[in-house]
């Protein structure tokens, strides 16, 4: 007797052979079956494959599983392709662990090139174990096609997105406030710091500073008096360009340690009797002894006065709030409405810089700004203005960055925003469009839809798509590219090409597939011969130069008639020989075809001993590219077969695999001559189409002022990535023009500010439309007495042990049977074992 689980390997086995999943939604089902029913849409949430699955990744795949084949089993046509989320900085960390990188500066000393290239292949470090489990656990979804966010043509769509959201006016360069974090080097948006986790318990110091008054126009007695302010974040007093007060709560006069101190209130330990009150009003306009100079702040007669503000309190500190406007958000809005300098001394790597701002502290030079702090301390108190300090003496909730642990600061530098708060009302209208489940969702959607904040899509990074912004360095001018097509008109290639197929063979009119070494004496025929002579007086107006051909003997003889009876030099190239037939070499060109169940699979799947169309394409590539090193201002004609030259003319154009086989004017008559249509795209050491850095950022181009346009350094956020999937996956607008909101799909409750929001956000943009019509949402999976799975609490469950143990359908069905999809899940070994004995064992 086989055991449980040994059934189940079975059925799937049985699956697998009969290709079931497969026949439910191949392209080769016949026309009539697959349409006629509704199509039921999905899209996938893209995983990150530089991970294991843990069992939250197994629940959401479990319920799209059973919703999906639901539906199919209702008559509905149910496409699914797998997606793979595959740019940011989860990937960069690994790959920085991995090569034992510091920062941001060891990256550039490594070379972006190689740094990028092992991005790439980092992502995949898991793919073989979600594999695995999607296998064991009967997760139907196509992972032969699926969408990939660092594929260049689904970064082409991402680029015409950002094309139409500068067209619509809504994308934008803003001075901003965001958080930072040092070690990363990047900004983080507000989705990032509500991860959770991202607020831990930090140890700060609380230091009580004086600032020395020089005018007090209202009160002037005041001067020469001291304004008692409290920081935790010394390090942020050299960027102090003014004091903030209540208007309306009352301060006091204090004498301490024999000098006159302003404050609500002083620190714990300190007792004084208030020699005279007034409203915080009062103390607006007084002028204070700026701690240290700085050129940002000179001449700026804003600076280093008092401010009235309600944000400021009177639980904390002293009720004056030391205001750096580089240094925090509401700093900078009070710094944007007051006129005041944003100070800043500190590099992107969070170290004090002389290359930044002069210092006027040498001594603090290359310091991480929080080691900084009793050097800072120590010369304010030899100048008589420290009150009190400790260095641990305050300890608080304080945001950290999501990927590296850090502590995060505030930062103001300049960001690409999308002005998500301009078209606020239109998210909200289209939302109101979806079917949440369960409800509640919903209503914590809204609550973070309604805030209608601007998205940051710029991040300081390499491994990401690049921002497709081009600006004139002179006039400033910029140009968003939103295709290969627009980004090749500002590219020049060296030479003009045509390309010739050779005339009817006797392998054509036997329909057998010729390729090297051939099979037999494979010469032109009669017919053949005709045909390429009558193409010869069409090839002398084109005034060729040179001739390239495949030196298979069909386009060999046929280049060599062209070649003598025009009298051009002729060369040969192995590399635009026919593709590798391998197995089939010689049998009937339809077995061929019939080996592959798409056109497209030809790109992916390779015949034994032959090679797949991908290998070809980056052959006849390097030919091409090797022409354009060698020669320039020619004529170039390229004599080879059908196939290597529709392969070349679409990696030529940077079309898809998909786009090529389907592209008919790619294809050729015999002896037939054409222009071939040539971009000069950046390209990658294996002659693949690469718009990553670091070789996109060689694209540049004269600008009519006579200045040069070049790129913006900045990568985009990863989450417009993943949320303009709706879109990109289809290569839209490309491929797809007609995209439309999806039936279904469904991700764990986390996402809510991240990829429901992203989608929603791209699909408003875009087309104003919701991106799906129903949502399930999940709870999160928590060990059996509600707490959180973590490493280093050691609950944490493997969706593959479990299987092994209990078998896959016990624990889906268990997964259904503990809580409602949206609560979260105590998962219990002990109910597990009693669900399985009571229903699956019998
Ligand atoms: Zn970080
Ligand atoms: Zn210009």
């Amino acid at each position: 007797m086989s055991t449980f689980q040994e059934k189940e390997e079975k059925i799937i086995e049985f699956w697998k052979t009969h290709k079931i999943f497969k026949r439910s939604v191949s392209e080769k089902l016949p026309k009539n079956k697959k349409t006629k029913g509704e199509t039921f849409s999905f899209l996938e949430g893209p995983p990150t494959a530089n991970n294991v699955p843990h069992i939250g990744h197994f629940l959401t795949r479990v319920c799209k599983d059973t919703i999906l084949r639901f539906q199919t089993m209702r008559g509905k046509y149910v496409p699914r392709s797998a997606g793979w989320d595959t740019h940011g900085l989860p990937v960069e960390v690994e790959v920085e662990k991995k090569i034992g990188i510091k920062n941001k500066r060891d990256i550039e000393k490594y070379g972006v090139d190689k740094f990028t290239k092992a991005c790439k292949e980092s992502v995949w470090q898991y793919k073989g174990e979600w594999e695995k489990i999607d296998d064991r656990s009967a997760f139907w979804i196509d992972q032969r096609h699926p969408y990939i966010t660092y594929d260049p043509n689904f970064m082409e769509s991402v680029w015409n997105i950002l094309k139409q959201v500068h067209e619509k006016k809504l994308l934008v360069e803003e001075f901003r406030s965001q958080p930072y974090c040092t070690r990363c080097g990047t900004a983080l948006s507000q989705a990032e710091v509500g991860q959770t986790d991202a607020y831990q318990n930090i140890q700060d110091a609380s230091l009580y500073v004086k600032f020395k008054i020089t005018q007090s126009p209202k009160l002037p007695e005041l001067k020469g008096a001291y304004l008692l302010a409290w920081t935790t974040t010394p390090w942020t007093l050299l960027g102090n360009a003014a004091l903030a007060v209540h208007p309306k709560l009352s301060y006091s006069l204090f004498d301490v340690e024999g000098k006159k101190v302003i404050a609500y209130k002083l620190p714990e330990g300190y007792s004084a009797q208030a020699i005279k009150k007034f409203l915080g009003g009062d103390l607006v306009g007084i002028t204070y002894e700026p701690l240290y100079p700085s050129k940002a702040a000179k001449g700026n007669d804003n600076a280093h006065k008092v401010y009235g503000a309600d944000f400021v309190g009177s639980d904390d500190g002293t009720g004056i709030v030391h205001i750096a406007p580089a240094y925090g958000e509401d700093d900078f809005q009070l710094g944007k409405k007051e006129g005041l300098p944003v100070i800043n001394f500190v590099n992107e790597g969070g170290l004090f810089d002389s290359a930044v701002e002069t210092l006027p502290l040498p001594e603090i030079e290359g310091i991480y700004i929080r080691k900084a702090h009793d050097l800072i301390v120590e010369d304010l108190k030899q100048a008589g203005l420290v009150l009190s300090y400790d260095p641990k003496g305050h300890t608080h909730a304080y945001p950290h960055c999501w990927r590296c642990k850090s502590p995060l600061i505030y930062f103001a530098m300049p960001s690409w925003v999308i002005k998500m708060s301009k078209i606020k009302d239109k998210i909200i209208a289209n939302n109101k469009k979806v079917n949440w489940v369960p409800k509640t969702a919903g209503h914590r959607f809204y609550e973070w839809i309604k805030e209608g904040k601007d998205w940051n899509i710029s991040r300081k990074r390499f491994w990401g798509t690049p921002l497709p912004i081009w600006r004139c360095g002179e006039c400033k001018k910029i140009e968003v590219i939103g295709s290969f097509k627009q980004l090749a008109s500002h590219t020049k290639i060296h030479n003009t090409y045509y390309i010739m197929r050779h005339g009817e063979a006797i392998a054509n009119v036997k329909h057998t597939a010729s390729s090297q070494p051939e099979p037999f004496f494979n010469l032109l025929t009669k017919k053949g011969i005709a045909q390429v002579h009558k193409t010869i007086s069409q090839i002398k107006k084109l005034g060729i130069n040179l001739i390239i051909a495949s030196p298979v003997l069909r386009t060999k003889d046929t280049a060599q008639l062209v070649a003598e009876k025009l009298g051009i030099p002729i060369a040969f190239d192995e590399r635009l020989q026919e593709v590798n037939f391998g197995q089939f070499n010689g049998k009937k060109i339809s077995e061929y075809q019939a080996y592959f169940e798409t056109e497209e699979d030809q790109y992916y799947v390779s015949p034994q001993k032959g090679e797949t169309f991908t290998q070809m394409s980056l052959r006849t590539v390097k030919a091409l590219q090797d022409l354009e090193k060698k020669h320039t201002g020619k004529k170039i004609l390229i004599v080879s077969h059908q196939g290597p030259l529709m392969v070349l003319a679409g990696a030529m154009q940077g079309l898809t695999p998909k786009q090529t086989v389907l592209k008919k004017d790619l294809a050729l008559h015999f002896a037939e001559v054409k222009k071939m249509i040539v971009y000069n795209l950046p390209r990658n050491e294996e002659g693949e189409v690469d718009i990553h850095k670091p070789f996109i950022d060689d694209v540049a181009w004269k600008c009519s002022c006579g200045g040069t346009y070049n790129r913006v350094p900045e990568v985009c956020d990863v989450w417009l990535d993943s949320g303009s999937a709706l879109f990109s996956s289809k290569h839209y607008p490309f491929e797809e023009k007609n995209t439309k909101p999806v039936d279904f799909i469904c991700e764990a409750i986390d996402q809510t500010r991240g990829w429901f929001y992203t989608l929603l956000a791209v699909a408003t943009l875009v087309k104003d439309m919701p991106a799906y019509k129903n949502i399930l949402v999940l709870g999160h999976v928590q060990d059996a007495h509600g707490k959180k799975m973590s490493k280093s609490l050691g609950n944490v469950v493997s969706p593959k042990d479990v299987m092994q143990e209990y078998g896959a359908d016990p624990f889906r069905f268990y997964l259904f049977y503990v809580s409602e999809p949206g609560e979260p899940k105590k998962f219990n070994p002990k109910e597990l074992e009693t669900l399985k004995r009571n229903y699956f064992d019998l």
